[in-house]
């Protein structure tokens, strides 16, 4: 199993990407714990279990720097961290969205703050475990633009992309690697509003030169290489999961 022994965090593991990041990392045997806010992490995390892997529940706000100090001390427990996962985001995607001050604080809240926090609050934890591996879930739209996101959006996951590569220099002597995953459209609920439409949809799949949506799975396969000691010399790096989206 490739994550035998390793504790992993995953921000949004309650449905979508981070759920699918939990059961992959569990069944390789990693003990996974699921920070979100929704109690639905309970049930990914009840089903792990029945499946014979080792996962819990914490309720985490990644906007709030005390419930990740919490779900760390409480749910991980002290110097046991090796792996984190910075998952959790909003998209703020609809179509036709206003860019006000409010819509873009809300975005930037989550998808930045959110992982700074996350990070902040890890690399402690894992110098103390000898090393670690931390994750962070970008977007095609952190490389690229496009008139069909919310620009807060693609500014979010610029700034994700860029924090990965200081947090990796940062870090890169104290045997914490950092790296970057970039999904294309992939089939969660975040953007089941764009996925119903079909007019919506018939662009995003012209979009794809695999032609296709990615499944979660898909996306948590590229992490698992990364979260792993298969990647012990990655750091820094930007994995492309999007069907071709950003080569064309
Ligand atoms: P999703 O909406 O299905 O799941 C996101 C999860 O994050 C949910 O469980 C939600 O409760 C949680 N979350 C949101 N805000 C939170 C907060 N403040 N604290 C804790 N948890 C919070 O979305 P998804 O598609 O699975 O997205 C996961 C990640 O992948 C996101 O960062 C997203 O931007 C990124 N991504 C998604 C796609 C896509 O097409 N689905 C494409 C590229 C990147």
């Amino acid at each position: 199993m490739r994550l035998q022994g390793k504790v992993a965090l995953i921000s949004g593991g309650a449905r979508g990407i981070g759920a699918a990041h939990a059961r992959l990392f569990a069944k390789e045997g990693a003990e996974v714990v699921i920070g979100d806010l929704l109690d639905e992490g309970n049930m990914v995390a009840a089903e792990i279990q029945q499946a014979g892997g080792k996962a819990r529940f914490v309720r985490l706000d990644v906007s709030n720097e005390d419930d990740w100090r919490r779900a760390i001390a409480e749910a991980v427990g002290p110097g046991r961290l090796n792996v984190l996962v910075n998952n959790a985001g909003i998209s703020g995607s609809q179509w036709g969205d206003s860019l006000t001050p409010e819509a873009w604080d809300a975005i930037m809240e989550v998808n930045v703050t959110g992982v700074f926090l996350g990070t902040r609050a890890a690399v402690g934890e894992m110098l103390k475990a000898g090393g670690g591996s931390i994750i962070n879930i970008s977007s095609q739209m952190g490389i690229v633009g496009s008139g069909a996101t919310h620009p807060a959006y693609n500014a979010s996951k610029g700034a994700v992309r860029s924090l990965t590569k200081a947090v990796a220099m940062q870090y890169a002597r104290q045997g914490i690697r950092c790296n970057s995953v970039h999904p294309g459209p992939i089939d969660t609920p975040m953007a089941d509003a764009i996925y119903h439409d079909p007019k919506k949809l018939e662009w995003v799949h012209s979009m794809v030169p695999l032609g296709r949506r990615g499944n979660p799975e898909e996306v948590a396969a590229g992490s698992l290489y990364l979260a792993s000691d298969e990647s012990s010399y990655v750091t820094g790096a930007e994995l492309v999961i999007d069907g071709g989206w950003v080569a064309q």
